[in-house]
């Protein structure tokens, strides 16, 4: 999946996910990525965030909801993914003994940004000011910030 956060200059959001699914999928399968609020979320009043991975684990935590609502109750990106990806990550192995691969990327209405990860993830990040830039993230502790 390729997913994609925009905030323009007038202060509205948006976000958009492109995927192929997964690999060997059932006909007819739906995964997060066309699902508001799994798949993504936005409301320019506070963020967006959008996800790739494992849909089906994905979904069980709707995480693109969960990560802007907890933008809204005042939580930087950064803090809104650790706190809503890494415990229901580690929710998913304690309940199933797995987990699907988890990716995560959130943007505030001012234009900060958070990232979190399972697995290496590589994204990128651009601003009027800075010609998008490469970045890796890495798997982060419950709870800890990266
Ligand atoms: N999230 C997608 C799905 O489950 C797959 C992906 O991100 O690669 O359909």
């Amino acid at each position: 999946t390729v997913g994609a956060i925009a905030l323009d200059q007038t202060g509205s959001m948006a976000v958009g996910t492109s995927t192929s699914g997964l690999f060997m999928k059932k006909a007819g399968r739906v995964g997060d990525s066309p699902l508001s609020g799994s798949g993504y979320y936005a409301d320019s009043e506070i963020g967006a965030a959008a996800a790739t991975g494992l849909g089906e684990d994905i979904m069980k935590g709707c995480m693109s909801y969960e990560i802007v609502r907890r933008m809204a109750a005042g939580a930087t990106p950064q803090a809104a993914c650790d706190q809503a990806v890494y415990p229901f990550v580690a929710k998913l192995k304690a309940r199933y003994g797995k987990v699907g691969e988890f990716s995560l990327i959130a943007m505030n209405h001012n234009g900060e940004w958070g990232v979190a990860t399972n697995v290496e993830f590589t994204f990128s990040v651009a601003t009027a000011d800075q010609p998008a830039q490469i970045l890796i993230a890495h798997p982060a502790a419950e709870g800890q910030t990266k």
